[in-house]
């Protein structure tokens, strides 16, 4: 039986981080705000992964209030995800991402995030798929206060 997850997250840029997304740095002005590394590319993934499994959500497993997750590696985080997925007997097979926002441009900067996630995943990087798209200037993400990321992730019983 194929279970399926789905994961969203958000975070507002700010000056004076590293703008990081699926593990890759991206050259931009500005990173975004969080307790961790605030890649929202994994933030979302992890999300997604662990809806599939009924396992509770990233702020349960690691939540915020907690120091040892301050500015942590977020792909550390999917990869502990991945973990509790697997002691329940479910193998992760395939995600599909959409992240949202007015800018940088990322298209660049996609395969590297998918090989990125593929790797820490253990699949082939042709089960990964990371998109980008525009808000077309609408709203929080077109003013451009920060940026959205969907994802949605497939778990096999293994
Ligand atoms: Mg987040």
């Amino acid at each position: 039986m194929i279970r399926v997850g789905i994961g969203y997250d958000s975070h507002r840029f700010v000056a004076g981080r590293a703008l990081v997304l699926g593990g890759v740095t991206v050259p931009h002005p500005y990173g975004l705000a969080g307790h961790s590394d605030a890649d929202a590319v994994a933030h979302a993934l992890t999300d997604a992964i662990l809806g599939a499994a009924a396992a509770g959500d990233i702020g349960r497993l690691f939540p915020d209030t907690d120091p040892r997750w301050k500015d942590a590696d977020s792909m550390e985080l999917l990869g502990s995800a991945h973990e509790v997925v697997r002691r329940k007997g479910l193998a992760f097979r395939q995600a599909d991402l959409t992240i949202i926002a007015e800018q940088p441009k990322l298209a660049p900067h996609l395969a590297a995030m998918a090989a990125q996630l593929a790797g820490r995943l253990g699949v082939g990087v042709g089960d990964i798929s990371v998109k980008a798209k525009t808000n077309e200037g609408m709203g929080f993400i077109g003013r451009g206060e920060g940026l959205a990321v969907l994802a949605v992730a497939t778990l096999e019983a293994s």
